[in-house]
């Protein structure tokens, strides 16, 4: 499976890929640029370092970008869409690998674990905890909304 990065226009992107297990970073999350932005050249350095595909709306950086994806359209569903068309496997995996938050590595959290009051009780319900951010996540209306929307495509 591709590793991207995706530019700061396709950032709604992210939690869609990665619940189907694509690693997914996104440009404004990274130690790179600043509030104003990510200039193209520390975008085309970083993915090129890190082997990652960029995918964006910016038909000068994907030029200039090797194997870039370049979308066209402006809604979430849409871009979707586009990546389905330019031969992107979606669907939602049983087993969520990447933090929808900030693209860190999940893990299972056990039952006896103790959890934040955000989220279920792990003897009940299966969560799983990112190793980066601390983020609980587990299946609920969010994720089927998700599934749902994959589905449509
Ligand atoms: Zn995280």
């Amino acid at each position: 499976m591709d590793r991207l990065v995706l530019d700061v226009m396709c950032g709604k992107l992210a939690t869609y890929l990665r619940m189907c297990g694509y690693d997914a970073a996104y440009a404004l999350d990274l130690p790179i640029g600043s509030d104003e932005g990510v200039p193209d050249d520390e975008l085309l350095t970083y993915a090129q370092d890190t082997g990652r595909r960029i995918v964006t709306r910016d038909r000068d950086l994907a030029r200039r970008a090797e194997d870039a994806v370049l979308l066209k359209r402006r809604e979430t569903e849409d871009q979707l869409g586009e990546l389905v068309a330019a031969g992107f496997a979606l669907s939602v995996d049983e087993e969520p690998s990447f933090c929808g938050a900030c693209n860190g590595p999940l893990t299972g959290v056990s039952p006896e674990e103790p959890t934040p009051d955000y989220a279920p009780d792990p003897a009940t319900v299966d969560v799983w905890r990112c190793q980066s951010c601390g983020q609980h996540f587990w299946k609920g209306s969010h994720w089927d909304d998700v599934v749902e929307t994959i589905e449509r495509l």
